[in-house]
């Protein structure tokens, strides 16, 4: 569904201003501002929004606002901003039921999350917000290294994106798990590949998505890469990176690299596709040896803002 934006803003509608590639068709709703935990080194998304809880009067205000408009049309919905299972069961619950019952179509309603609250959350309250209709959940993994979780500040470790992993899919969510390539910088990419490819390994979600990284103005990282105290991976190691990862991973999991971000777009099921996916990789690593040009447009995406 197109979203007519535009529209639903003239009734001070209002937009989480993040969401996932494939919530593109989505209609967005916000039930939380800001980030609750704030404090990845990478991160610039919610820097200047302090966290806070919408009321339940404003979340059903813009959900009678979008329905006036799509009520018919809506298929998908997303909900924002960066962890909504923060907010209290009972409340989310409610808002499941009134945003299905104001889009008699609606299939699906997705959420980011962070594994450690899908850790600390009951399991019996995630099975209940399953069955409500909280389908999917999006959950930055980044990487399962425990070094490079530490540095950067993600707040959770390998074992904790592990435990909250699998508890999602013990209560029946889709897991979607992110990956940031280039996070363990040239020092440690190795270690970042090596851990990631465990603990997804571990996991096995439905979904790994490929993002990689550029450090971005309002996050501690790009200052330090400014500094000289981080050197991001050029795109070669990045895509070896890539390909370690991809090389180490025993998961039935889509992956896909479907960022703008990225070098290479990707899309496989494994393990079928695994051996697709190297040798698309291979191929555009012997590219890049060919023609030098190629690793300079690809330094032109370090340029990319508003990710
Ligand atoms: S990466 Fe996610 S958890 Fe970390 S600060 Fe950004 S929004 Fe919050």
């Amino acid at each position: 569904m197109a979203v007519g934006r535009l529209r639903l803003k003239q009734r001070g509608y209002d937009f989480p201003p993040y969401r996932p590639p494939s919530e593109a068709y989505s209609l967005l709703l916000r039930v939380t501002r800001g980030c609750p935990w704030n404090k990845c080194l990478f991160c610039s998304m919610y820097k200047g929004i302090p966290f806070e809880r919408r009321s339940l009067e404003e979340i059903k205000g813009d959900i009678e606002a979008a329905a006036h408009l799509y009520g018919e049309m809506a298929r998908w919905a997303f909900i924002g901003d960066s962890n909504s299972l923060v907010v209290k069961t009972d409340l989310l619950l409610e808002i499941l039921r009134y945003l299905y019952e104001s889009f008699p179509h609606l299939e699906r309603v997705t959420s980011y999350a962070r594994a450690k609250t899908i850790a600390k959350k009951d399991l019996n309250e995630l099975k209940e917000l399953r069955r409500a209709g909280l389908v999917r959940l999006h959950v930055g993994l980044e990487t399962g290294d425990a070094k490079t979780l530490n540095f950067i500040k993600k707040g959770a470790t390998p074992e904790e994106m592990i435990e909250g992993g699998l508890k999602a899919k013990e209560a029946g969510f889709e897991l979607s798990l992110y990956i940031l390539l280039g996070i363990g910088g040239q020092q440690r990419w190795r270690e970042h590949a090596d851990g990631t490819g465990e603990v997804l390994n571990k996991i096995d979600p439905h979904f790994i998505r490929v993002r990689t990284l550029i450090p971005q103005p309002g996050s501690a990282l790009f200052e330090m890469k400014n500094k000289g105290e981080f050197i991001l991976p050029p795109p070669d190691l990045i895509l070896e990176e890539e390909r370690r990862i991809i090389a180490s991973l025993e998961v039935t999991s889509q992956f896909l690299s479907d960022h703008i971000s990225n070098y290479l777009p990707l899309n496989g099921k494994m393990p079928q596709d695994k051996n697709a996916l190297l040798h698309s990789l291979d191929q555009e690593l012997l590219r890049l040896r060919q023609d030098p040009s190629l690793l300079e447009r690809y330094r032109r995406k370090e340029l990319l803002r508003h990710l």
